[in-house]
């Protein structure tokens, strides 16, 4: 294969996808090749630091084939950490959210519709985890802005 070009940013590509923004540089329409694709993507991501994942997982390659975009909602499960506030967890969130919604519109197989309850499910589980920090972070402020409060007014009353 001639390495092509990469339309995004022009780097030559001598596989599927652009080693360096992720976007696909030949066709792929049958579902063998997309899945082909996403192992490719998700190679790129255990070499890149979470500033290169996230944006590799925001503007990545995003298969169009329900088969393709079901595995690729699994591929996004090992960057997603509950309570963790690193960003390549909320981003690997939205794109988990996103493949749910390509499905919910092209994917009406019972394989798809599985996946979509069980991805949708995921990412709830997640933003819950993320609410609860963000509770924990405002309880300790709160508590924080007391304690200096209480200790002004107790300077005050001397
Ligand atoms: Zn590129």
């Amino acid at each position: 294969m001639d390495p092509a070009r990469c339309v995004q940013c022009g780097a030559h590509v001598p596989e599927r996808i652009c080693a360096y923004c992720g976007t696909l540089a030949r066709p792929a329409s049958g579902v063998a090749a997309q899945l082909e694709a996403l192992t490719e993507f998700h190679a790129l991501l255990p070499q890149a630091d979470p500033a290169r994942q996230k944006q590799l997982l925001t503007t990545g390659y995003f298969p169009s084939h329900w088969q393709a975009l079901v595995e690729a909602g699994l591929q996004c499960y090992p960057l997603l950490r509950d309570g963790e506030a690193d960003g390549v967890s909320q981003v690997a969130a939205n794109r988990l959210e996103a493949i749910a919604m390509r499905l919910r519109i092209q994917g009406n197989t019972p394989e798809a519709q599985r996946a979509i309850a069980e991805f949708e499910a995921r990412v709830k589980r997640f933003q819950r985890a993320e609410s609860r920090l963000t509770v924990i972070a405002v309880g300790v402020l709160l508590a924080l802005v007391g304690l200096v409060i209480w200790g002004v007014v107790a300077f005050l009353r001397r």
